[in-house]
């Protein structure tokens, strides 16, 4: 069961996994496409980890709160496959919306709890259960063992884990390294919306995250963040929160800890970008 394939429903990719003696061990790596490195490191890690690893390639209009937003979102699935067909244990599953989430929809909402109030949930109200929907139903018709998310969204990874929880799916949820480039700019899909002036003025969200990480046990978090803003406030970019806060509960940032994070989301134009350092 070797070679590039891809699928447009669950039903032919289902088939073709259980064709041979033995059900292949499955990773998962959910993306919306506009595929880049930080995307390939994610299935290059599957790839070890796996017999075969499913790519879903799917943008998921229940996690856009804004149409203009799902509308601009790139879509480039020639450019996507092109770039995966050089794997050979990959595997492509593009869904329709209706595959997706079918009538007889397996999904029961949970609740987010703080996840979905604080940061990306207050600001993008909804996202968080798009994003716990369409993620227990790629985990539900593809069957993965294991299912791997980048430590860029990590809130996202916070609300995935929690999702897995909830509804017991039996997925190991694997956390993967933001993938930057060489000055640093988290690398994203939407960066292609960026000409390279704006590209450049971005790089001002990496350089203020790593002023809070060099900065916070020493200044303490209200006057690093000050600081750090002031620091963010040279670029032409548009803040919308840069905040500490523990990065397993997003509940509050404690001193004495050291599994916190510093979360940032910034309008670079029309474009929103987010990023994180751990603290
Ligand atoms: P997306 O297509 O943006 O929904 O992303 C699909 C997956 O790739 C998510 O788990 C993201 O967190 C992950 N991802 C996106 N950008 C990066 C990056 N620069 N480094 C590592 N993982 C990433």
């Amino acid at each position: 069961m070797t070679g590039f394939r891809t699928f447009y429903d669950f039903g032919s990719l289902r088939s073709f996994l259980n064709e041979g003696a033995k059900v292949p061990q499955i990773g998962l790596v959910p993306t919306m496409g506009a595929l880049h490195i930080g995307h390939v490191s994610l299935i290059e890690r599957a790839l070890k980890e796996n017999d075969i690893v499913v790519v879903t390639i799917f943008v998921n209009p229940k996690q856009f709160n804004n149409p203009i937003d799902l509308e601009k979102y790139p879509r480039v699935p020639e450019k996507d496959l092109a770039l995966l067909n050089v794997y050979d244990r990959v595997v492509v599953c593009i869904p329709q919306v209706n595959d997706v989430y079918p009538e007889n929809d397996p999904y029961e909402k949970i609740e987010l709890g703080l996840l979905d109030t604080v940061l990306e949930g207050e600001f993008r109200p909804g996202h968080f259960d798009g994003v716990a929907h369409v993620v227990h139903n790629l985990m539900f018709y593809t069957k993965p063992s294991k299912a791997y998310f980048g430590l860029k969204d990590i809130q996202q990874l916070s609300v995935i884990k929690h999702m897995v929880a909830s509804t017991k799916r039996p997925v190991d949820v694997v956390a993967c390294q933001t993938v930057r480039d060489a000055h640093g700019l988290a690398l994203s899909s939407r960066n292609l919306l960026l000409n390279e002036a704006k590209h450049k003025e971005a790089l001002i969200i990496y350089k203020t995250l790593s002023f809070v990480k060099s900065n916070i046990k020493v200044l303490g978090k209200e006057e690093t963040l000050k600081q750090a803003q002031a620091i963010f406030n040279q670029s032409s970019l548009e803040l919308e929160y840069l905040d500490v806060v523990n990065q397993t509960t997003f509940g509050p940032y404690k001193k004495e800890g050291d599994d916190n994070v510093c979360c940032i989301s910034a309008f670079c134009e029309k474009v929103r970008l987010i990023d994180n350092i751990l603290l």
